[in-house]
């Protein structure tokens, strides 16, 4: 079976969409390693999030085309296929969560409120406002992630995409966006006006994570 492991990631990980996501909203992927780099794993488009195998599960090359799996793929496969083509990334994570989609429908980007932002960038951009599922909307991403040097960006009146090297800290990072858009819409509808750190103090802060943890 071809991306038997991406297609095991999508499918153990898939259920931690539930807690992020309503309903069957949001999709992810996760990309093939070494010579299988041209296509990824993705979720099935429109089923519950626990109701799909390995054997289902959609695999699709970079070129947007349909390769293996028993469902049809998630409808944002051109935001996907779009951001593999151009990204050195391993998995891509789209979620309508709560907090994060309030930013997106206010067409407001994230202000560095929090070190943790530098998980994802300096700031959080917003995409422009395309339908789900095309061309265009992938391109918007695509561009707003670039411009902003950011691996996450809101999308208009939509929802979020993060990318990241694997599908655990791509899941990780959602969270934490999540996170930051509910502080600093709770901080701004207190009244009160969050103060973000400056240019200096991210780049300290992204000099420590490289020797952070264990
Ligand atoms: P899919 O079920 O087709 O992945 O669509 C969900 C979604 O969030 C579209 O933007
Ligand atoms: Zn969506």
């Amino acid at each position: 079976m071809i991306l038997e492991d991406e297609r095991r990631q999508v499918v153990e990980h898939a259920s931690e969409l539930a807690s992020l996501t309503p309903g069957r909203t949001g999709n992810l992927s996760v990309r093939g390693a070494g010579d299988d780099a041209d296509a990824f794993a993705i979720t099935p488009t429109g089923v519950p999030y626990d109701s799909f195998d390995v054997r289902e599960t959609p695999v699709v090359g970079v070129d947007g085309e349909r390769r293996d799996g028993e469902m049809a793929p998630s409808s944002e496969v051109p935001m996907h296929s779009s951001i593999y083509r151009r990204e050195d990334v391993g998995a891509i994570v789209h979620t309508h969560s709560p907090w994060s989609t309030a930013m997106a429908v206010c067409h407001h980007s994230l202000p560095p409120i929090h070190y943790m932002i530098v998980a994802v960038g300096k700031r959080v951009p917003v995409a422009e406002y395309a339908p789900y599922g095309t061309d265009e909307l992938a391109e918007n991403i695509v561009t707003a992630m670039a411009e902003a040097e950011s691996t996450a960006c809101f999308i208009e009146n939509h929802g979020l995409v993060v990318t990241a090297a694997n599908l655990e800290t791509a899941l990780e990072n959602t969270v934490h966006v999540e996170s930051l858009a509910r502080l600093y819409l709770q901080s701004t509808a207190a009244s009160l006006e969050p103060k973000t750190l400056s240019d200096a103090q991210l780049e300290t802060v992204l000099e420590q994570f490289e020797s952070y943890g264990q």
